[in-house]
């Protein structure tokens, strides 16, 4: 695919990633057509909406970490760069803490070294300095905690998205909903999207930004992409804990929690036996809730022994079985299919960065702010991992 300002671009997925890629590429110059494709424009059922939309700069890899501070770059900054004075997506800028066993210090002493030589702010505290620093927690078994002193929160993903929207309309991106059902090839490209009634849209680059669902929709294409839907349930709940400077924690155990309005959300990863292709299934995992996170979370935090359970959901992850890392940029054969899907739970938070590189590859042929390229397709089909180390 040459670079070209004016190609006839086909988004499929119109949540975060998808819009992203949008909006940057009008950013970009881009004066071509722009379709984005979704099934859903209610999101009911997208990892956008359903997401704990939190953002970290604790990354085990540079290339995630500058993807995370392009995003923090842009919500200290939303008026100017969506053009709206009251853009708001509630971005509270608050630590990650992450806490590893005694065992674990050598490994987590060095990423912390790396995340601070790419630009992340992170301190690294001792279990007497946690202690002294989050009196509400028992650091028993903790031999370190790293702390993100800024660039790190949550915010309002449903907020990102509507505003992203709006601007990449604004800018004359076209949204359609429809289901797309395959693609038309000739020779070495595809020509166009198929989608369940209408005619097939024709592109001259199309943007595979399924989310979960990306895995299936290559397939269509004959290509093995490594993709699939994993549930993750949130739990909502109220406790006599005090939220102010509580972080967003992940702890040694598995668990994480933060505050969320006038209470709290967590969640845990099921075991490996139980962490089946999700499909249709977003029934939360209450079993887990009583029998592994509330347990795991009293022994942190002894006063969420008496915490009330408000709510529950579960939306999916999008894993990339290979690495639990993004896949990002053009397929090998079929050069006008780029990819911007994979992210494996930090989808939010790197569709930033994501549209961004999207948007250079299109229409300059190269990227310029953050080089994507370690999260290229070629990885995948060598079986290459980019491994990340920090996954929850
Ligand atoms: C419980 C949970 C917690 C999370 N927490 C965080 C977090 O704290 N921080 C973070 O950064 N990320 C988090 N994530 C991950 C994040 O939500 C995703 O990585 C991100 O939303 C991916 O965005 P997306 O646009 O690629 O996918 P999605 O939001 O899933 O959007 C994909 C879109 O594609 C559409 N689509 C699918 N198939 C078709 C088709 N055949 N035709 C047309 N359209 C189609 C869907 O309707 C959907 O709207 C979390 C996810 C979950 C589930």
């Amino acid at each position: 695919m040459s670079p070209s300002r004016t190609h006839r671009v086909v988004i499929v997925g119109g949540a975060i990633v998808g819009s992203f890629c949008a909006w940057e590429l009008r950013r970009a110059g881009h004066t071509g057509p722009i379709t984005v494709v979704d099934k859903d424009m209610s999101y009911a059922r997208s990892s956008t909406a359903l997401s704990a939309a939190s953002i970290r700069t604790q990354f085990g890899t540079p290339t995630c970490i500058a993807m995370s501070l392009q995003a923090v770059e842009l919500f200290r900054d939303l008026s100017r760069q969506f053009g709206e004075d009251d853009a708001d997506i509630g971005y509270v800028e608050a630590g990650y803490l992450i806490l590893g066993r005694p065992d674990q210090l050598t490994e987590r002493v060095s990423a912390a070294e790396m995340q601070q030589s790419h630009g992340a702010d992170v301190a690294v505290l001792t279990p007497d300095e946690l202690t002294a620093r989050f009196p509400h927690l028992d650091f028993d078994g903790v031999g370190i905690g790293t702390f993100g002193l800024s660039g790190e929160g949550w915010f309002d993903a449903w907020g990102l998205l509507s505003l992203v929207k709006r601007a990449a309309r604004r800018l004359g991106v076209e949204y359609v909903e429809a289901s797309v059902t395959g693609f038309e090839i000739a020779g070495d490209a595809i020509t166009s999207v198929r989608i369940g009634e209408g005619e097939p849209l024709p592109c001259d680059v199309c943007v595979l930004a399924a989310g979960a669902m990306s895995g299936r929709l290559a397939a269509l294409a004959g290509i093995e992409l490594p993709i699939v839907p994993k549930k993750r349930s949130v739990f909502n709940f109220q406790a006599p804990v005090p939220r102010d400077g509580f972080p967003m924690l992940f702890d040694s155990s598995g668990i994480w929690v933060r505050p969320e309005g006038d209470g709290f959300i967590g969640g845990i990863r099921p075991a490996p036996d139980d962490d089946h292709d999700a499909d249709d299934d977003f029934e939360p995992h209450r079993d887990l809730f009583e029998d592994v996170y509330w347990p795991l979370l009293v022994q942190r935090i002894p006063a969420m022994d008496r915490l009330r359970l408000r709510r529950s959901w579960a939306g999916h992850y999008e894993v990339n079985l290979l690495d639990h890392n993004a896949v990002i940029g053009p397929h090998d054969r079929y050069g006008n299919l780029l990819f911007a899907t994979g992210f494996s739970g930090h989808g939010v938070m790197h569709a930033p960065a994501a549209g961004r590189g999207i948007a250079e590859l299109i229409t300059a042929g190269r990227y310029a702010t953050i080089d994507l390229t370690p999260l290229g397709w070629d990885r995948v089909r060598d079986g290459r991992p980019m491994v990340e180390t920090i996954v929850y």
